[in-house]
């Protein structure tokens, strides 16, 4: 039987989704079923199956990647070319953001601040509420929450960052545990990591329909005509982040990490499509281990290290679109930024994005953050709300494809091989 490659199949899903998306809208309905409701059923229920693999998923991918890492004493060297790797990576996609809004400057049109014409999107208050009271200080929040004082409630919560930050001393000291009960210890925490991929495998296998479910609504419900008062915005950051998919990641590929980009995107696609339709980093994260382990040939000790982390703290995607934003909200209020206020946008986008879970719209908060910090007002929000979606989309998966690529080139920093069967 003729059995298509999953990325083609769930390529093909994407296509069926924007056309029965356009096609059906909210209200369409077949027998008194709303298509609505079935894409939101279908698109659900993958949702969860992810969703549901992330805890455990998490914790045991980084308590067997510290057991290998710990054991051998790379730890150090490793950990800090992964977070050399983060920030620099994050550092190029914010400046990449900045040098194009700064050039295209959509939140100008004919010389005016746009505010008036662009107008607030209707439905504001629900994110003004989340957002109030947001400050420069809430920097500092994120490191506070490194250190969750309840890890069941930190779980329960998805907050991914404590979750991390226990989960790497288990694994430290796991490491170090000698004798009987360190060796059974560290048979059930692989036997666990082993188990929770043979369901990620599982969960694969329904992607292209929860592909299908998660974009034919967003399609239907958000329809095209949203963005037309935004069309130079969502350009800009469109421009910007495929300047740092196909120029600046292939480059570290090709120069550092000495592997074919090529045969990266190859192996990659299925956690990028995956992305593009959850907007989720932590929820594709299984996705993105499956295919830098399998397809890119990474070792188990590097993915499980760098990926979960990666999925968390690394997130050039979301790092340029706070730039982008904050600065478009900014020309829209006519502000005049000066090179210090550019300074701070930057600066707070590089440290919120660390902070921002890997989540649909999380990235909304870490705006009004730096909106706070510049003294603009939250509401600014509301200009870019009919966008957001699509751009979120567009950016979880630069998201996680920097993850990807970091696994890839720390590999081969650390001696591994990489990609080669396939360069
Ligand atoms: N949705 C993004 C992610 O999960 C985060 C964001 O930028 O909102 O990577």
């Amino acid at each position: 039987m003729l059995k298509l490659k999953l990325h083609w199949q769930i390529l093909i899903a994407l296509g069926l989704a924007v056309m029965m998306g356009s096609l059906t809208g909210v209200d369409a309905a077949i027998f008194g079923l709303k298509f609505y409701d079935v894409y939101n059923f279908l698109g659900t229920l993958f949702l969860n199956a992810l969703k549901m693999l992330i805890v455990p998923l998490i914790v045991s991918a980084i308590i067997t990647g510290m057991m290998g890492i710990g054991a051998s004493g790379s730890l150090g060297r490793l950990g800090g070319k992964t977070l050399v790797y983060y920030m620099t990576t994050s550092l190029f996609a914010i400046l990449i953001g900045l040098a194009v809004v700064n050039m295209v400057q959509p939140g100008i049109v004919d010389g005016e601040p746009a505010k008036e014409i662009i107008g607030l999107s209707a439905d504001t208050s629900s994110f003004e509420q989340k957002v109030e009271g947001k400050g420069a200080g809430d920097v500092a929040e994120i490191f506070i929450r490194m250190v969750p004082p309840n890890i069941v409630n930190a779980a329960a919560n998805g907050q991914m960052l404590g979750l991390i930050f226990f989960s790497l001393l288990f694994g430290y000291f796991l490491a170090n545990l000698q004798g009987k009960k360190g060796d059974t210890q560290r048979d059930f925490w692989q036997g666990v990591f082993d188990i929770m991929m043979k369901i990620t495998e599982l969960v694969m296998k329904f992607a292209p329909i929860g592909v299908f479910g998660l974009v034919a609504k967003v399609i239907a419900s958000t329809g095209l005509e949203a963005f037309e008062p935004l069309a130079m915005f969502f350009f800009s950051v469109l421009a910007a982040l495929l300047v740092h998919f196909l120029v600046t990641m292939p480059l570290l590929l090709a120069f550092v990490g000495k592997v074919n980009p090529i045969a990266m995107y190859r192996a990659m696609a299925p956690a990028l499509l995956t992305a593009f339709s959850t907007s989720s980093s932590s929820a594709t994260l299984p996705l993105t281990m499956d295919c830098v382990e399998k397809n890119a040939g990474v070792s188990n000790k590097t993915s499980s290290f760098v990926l979960p982390l990666g999925a968390t703290v690394n997130m050039d995607g979301t790092a340029l679109y706070e730039c982008v934003a904050a600065i478009f909200i900014a020309q829209a209020y006519g502000l005049d930024l000066s090179f210090a206020m550019q300074f701070t946008i930057v600066l707070t986008a590089l440290l919120t994005s660390i902070g921002v879970a890997g989540i649909p719209s999380a990235s909304l908060v870490a705006i009004s953050i730096i909106l706070a910090a510049i003294g603009l007002p939250a509401e600014g929000i509301g200009l870019i709300l009919a966008v957001d979606r699509v751009l979120d989309m567009c950016r979880t998966s630069v998201n996680v494809f920097s993850d990807a690529c970091g696994a890839v080139i720390l590999a081969r920093l650390e001696g591994e091989k990489p990609l080669q069967q396939k360069a």
